[in-house]
């Protein structure tokens, strides 16, 4: 999927909105099998869902999966503000919120970008076809949306999601960057 995302600078390859899809269905399966044990245990859960879960004017959310992941310690959010985890930046992640004590412990803190480990690496920014990605981390959501939703009507190419990818497929996409 990453190599195939690759192979052009604008193109979306057809398996990176087809895996979107499928894995928007999954996380949302998985999730709804979870709250139903937990249920069974008398826990009370709930989830939101795997995508398209924010203000369609602002384009923020207020429960997002990505910082749950980080809070979790899962992974760290790299120049391209998506989560690099030991397994890369090119996964899905989906969660819950229970209601239940749970011991915790801290995560260890780790930099999985090269760009904050030592500045060597600026891939995403300069791969994004609509510059909506800068150095200064920041992401123009609005500038990205409207790709995606382009890509979505098709006019980007083959109309199956509004799904992009082309800042996730650098050296981060599929391990972290810094070993
Ligand atoms: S492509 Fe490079 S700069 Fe961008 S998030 Fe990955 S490691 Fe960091
Ligand atoms: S998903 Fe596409 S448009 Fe959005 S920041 Fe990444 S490369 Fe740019």
């Amino acid at each position: 999927m990453v190599e195939a995302n690759a192979l052009d600078r604008h193109r979306v390859a057809h398996e990176w909105p087809v895996a979107y899809v499928e894995t928007n269905a999954l996380i949302e399966r998985i999730a709804g099998r979870l709250i139903e044990r937990l249920g069974d245990h008398g826990v009370r859960a709930a989830a939101a869902p795997a995508t398209h879960n924010y203000d369609p004017e602002s384009l923020t959310c207020r429960w997002s999966h990505k910082s749950m992941g980080v809070i979790a310690g899962l992974g760290s959010f790299g120049l391209h503000r998506m989560v690099i985890t030991d397994s890369g930046c090119a996964g899905r992640f989906g969660s819950l919120v229970i209601d239940a004590e749970l011991r915790f412990t801290s995560p260890p803190v780790r930099e999985r970008c090269l760009y904050f480990h030592d500045r060597s690496c600026w891939e995403c920014v300069t791969r994004c076809p609509v510059n909506a990605l800068s150095m200064e981390g920041a992401i123009d959501k609005q500038r990205c949306n409207h790709r995606l939703v382009g890509l979505a009507k098709g006019l980007g190419g083959e109309a199956v999601a509004d799904a992009c990818g082309k800042c996730a497929i650098g050296p981060c996409s599929l391990e972290s960057a810094v070993h």
